[in-house]
């Protein structure tokens, strides 16, 4: 039997070919004919099983030639499923505790064998029932402040990080996706777009918007270009599993060289949508505490990432960037306050701009979110996007200009 050849697994299949696998059976325990075996994917790409013995659970998550959700006539190399691994490991080593535990990898099987996370739910569920999660804001904003501040030259040394640099290089297909999707398709008629057909006199508007245009192809260029650090890529609330006191970050099979900025404003651009679709929501109550709560939860992610990053900054800063020699050494300690503003302003004025665009693509584009997509009245939903919308073409445009969450925050009222 050649064991590289690539096939994918089957809930019927997988106990009698992982069953080989020490790190598998020592887990779930038992003989694998017993094991229970369930596909729990509900994402757009991969293959995920639970698996249940009499020991213990573990999650199989196994990449296929194709796009899932879409099928085999969109192509996609099983290689994201080794890039999703070694950024696990390396999230791991820099944020500790807050991605699953990794037991397994089998490249030419494309899968992963990992800790099964429970009872944690994925937090766009967690945030569309109404929960306040008291964990989210302090937990991820440690995280990207970690994983991002580590990662890249602040922190790490050169040539480790080069190497690291052309690893990820190759995830060429994943940054397609994202470089299509994210900045370009929601500003054209492009083929895999759709949207609440309510929405079409402000579609219509947008792709006509010049400034936003011109906007988001320099977001694209800054993507596609500055290779600052290994980022997530696929940050989102949907790449979250959260109970009342763990949160894990998943999926990272996006992962790449990129800004420090992306990952900060996918996420909060997540957060902004769970805002706007409030209303949406509202048949079993008021939803009012539910708006305040997320308001403050993007507030203080930002606020916990921007001091865990100056606290790494004062107390890490080992890379060749803003070296000590020039600073510190000399006494001059103001000096190295003064580079860390520029840096995070920098971090701030990207991270508007890409939450800017993420809420456009994810309204307008292909991959859309439950937060919006489960409210059925297409009037009421539509209600809930255009202000969405606005307030992404308002903050990508206006990036340089916005300084405070009290702006960010009227705003967000303002158009709801
Ligand atoms: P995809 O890349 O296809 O989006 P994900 O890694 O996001 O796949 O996983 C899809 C779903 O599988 C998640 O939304 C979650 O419900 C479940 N899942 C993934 N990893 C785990 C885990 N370690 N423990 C429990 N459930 C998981
Ligand atoms: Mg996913
Ligand atoms: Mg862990
Ligand atoms: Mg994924």
């Amino acid at each position: 039997m050649h064991e590289t050849a690539f096939k994918p697994l089957t809930v019927e299949t997988l106990p009698a070919r992982l069953g080989p696998i020490a790190a598998v059976a020592e887990r779930v325990g038992g003989s694998p004919s017993a094991w229970k075996v369930r596909e729990v994917g509900d994402g757009n790409l991969n293959l995920v099983f639970i698996v249940e013995g009499e020991k213990g659970a573990v999650v199989v998550k196994q990449a296929l030639p194709y796009v899932r959700l879409v099928g085999e006539s969109w192509p996609l190399p099983l290689k994201r499923s080794f890039f999703e691994y070694h950024a696990l490991v390396r999230q791991e080593k820099r944020a500790p505790g807050l991605v699953p535990a990794i037991y397994h990898f089998d490249e030419g099987q494309a899968l992963t064998v990992m800790e099964y996370l429970s009872p944690h739910i994925i937090l766009r569920r967690a945030l569309i029932q109404g929960w306040q999660l008291p964990r989210i804001a302090e937990d991820l904003g440690l995280f990207m402040a970690r994983t991002l501040f580590r990662g890249s030259d602040l922190s790490m040394e050169a040539r480790e990080r080069k190497q690291d640099l052309a690893l990820f290089a190759d995830n060429v297909e994943l940054c397609d996706i994202t470089e299509n999707l994210v900045f370009t398709d929601p500003y054209f008629a492009a083929e895999m777009n759709r949207h609440t057909p309510e929405l079409d006199p402000l579609v219509k508007e947008l792709r006509a918007d010049r400034d936003l245009k011109v906007e988001a192809q320099k977001l694209k260029h800054l993507f596609a270009a500055k290779a600052e650090t290994l980022v997530h890529g696929d940050l989102h609330t949907g790449s979250v599993m959260v109970t009342e006191s763990d949160t894990r970050v998943i999926d990272p099979e996006f992962a790449f060289y990129g800004p420090i900025s992306f990952d900060v404003g996918m996420l909060l651009a997540n957060y902004w949508m769970a805002f706007f679709s409030q209303k949406g929501h509202e048949a079993q109550g008021s939803r009012e505490e539910m708006r305040a709560y997320l308001l403050k939860v993007i507030e203080e992610t930002w606020t916990v990432f921007r001091e865990e990053f100056s606290r790494l900054w004062r107390t890490e800063r080992t890379g060749m960037l803003y070296h000590r020699s020039l600073y510190e050494d000399q006494g001059d300690h103001l000096g190295a306050e003064q580079a860390l503003n520029h840096v995070l302003h920098d971090i701030w004025t990207e991270m508007l701009g890409f939450a800017g665009v993420e809420i456009h693509r994810r309204i307008l584009g292909l991959a859309h979110n439950a937060d919006f997509e489960i409210i059925d009245d297409t009037g009421l939903r539509a209600a809930c996007e255009a202000p969405a919308l606005t307030f992404g073409r308002h903050i990508a445009v206006n990036r340089e200009r916005i300084t405070s969450f009290g702006e960010l925050h009227a705003l967000a009222r303002m158009l709801d």
